[in-house]
């Protein structure tokens, strides 16, 4: 009935470099549902990045099974893959990612220029409403280099929750990002997600780990820990 939004089963990656086998991803089996608040966490190198781009699609795993939404989408051709990943999935990185020279208005727009399922007004509306929702919308005409970098990340966020995918995948969102900033974005991730976003991020941070609902733990290419935290009263006592 319920069928989670992720699946995979039994996922490696392998990455072959001159004459070096380097197994990123050993064995990873994972389901993520819609609405979780997923953090990833381990040592640097240990495979956070790789898994984080086979989930959304901008890798593929050397070997396993992946299914978004109920379609398997391991074998799906480049141009197919690229379809979906405008459309499902959401990416924040650890360095904003925005273009200089692009305003924050078209930044936040770009991904969208790629769905031919919507038109100007629709892509236009879509920016608007995803600039408020970071407090950003009385920015939209400066350029990445005039914000501060807990504002790039915010525009970073717009962009990602803009064309409302099924999922938001962070990589690390707030590492660049000095106290106040990085709380700043984890009150906006949380609020997303208690608005219905479903998240996966990968983070350095225990607190900001702390603030999710699920906890995993990768070491050596391997889920060694996935846990449920932040139950509530009710159900821990
Ligand atoms: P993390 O994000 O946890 O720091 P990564 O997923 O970036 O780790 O890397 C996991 C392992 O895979 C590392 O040993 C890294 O060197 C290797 N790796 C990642 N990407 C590539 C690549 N494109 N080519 C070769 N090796 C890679
Ligand atoms: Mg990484």
């Amino acid at each position: 009935m319920n069928t989670p939004l992720i699946e995979l089963k039994a996922v490696k990656k392998i990455f072959y470099t001159e004459e070096v086998e380097s197994h990123a991803l050993s064995n990873i089996s994972l389901s993520i549902n819609r609405g979780e608040y997923i953090s990833i966490s381990g040592p640097s190198g240990c495979g956070k990045s790789t898994l984080l781009s086979i989930l959304g699609l901008l890798d593929t795993a050397s070997e396993g099974e992946y299914s978004l939404a109920g379609k398997q989408v391991a074998n799906l051709s480049k141009a197919e893959r690229a379809k979906i990943r405008n459309k499902e999935i959401g990416f924040v990185f650890q360095s904003f990612n925005l273009i200089s020279d692009l305003n924050v208005e078209e930044n936040v727009e770009l991904p969208l220029t790629y769905r031919t399922d919507l038109t100007k007004a629709q892509r236009k509306s879509m920016v608007k409403e995803a600039l408020q929702k970071v407090n950003m919308n009385h920015r939209s005409k400066h350029f990445p280099s005039q914000l501060s970098g807990g504002q790039q990340q915010r525009v970073a966020v717009a962009r990602a929750i803009a064309g409302k995918p099924s999922i938001i995948l962070a990589d690390e969102p707030t590492g660049n990002l000095d106290t106040t900033n990085a709380t700043a974005v984890m009150q906006l991730l949380d609020t997303l997600h208690k608005e219905g976003a479903t998240i996966c991020m990968v983070t350095h941070d225990p607190r900001a780990a702390m603030q999710t609902e699920r906890e995993i733990k990768i070491l050596d290419g391997k889920i060694t820990a996935d846990s449920q935290l932040n139950l509530p009263e009710a159900m821990s006592a």
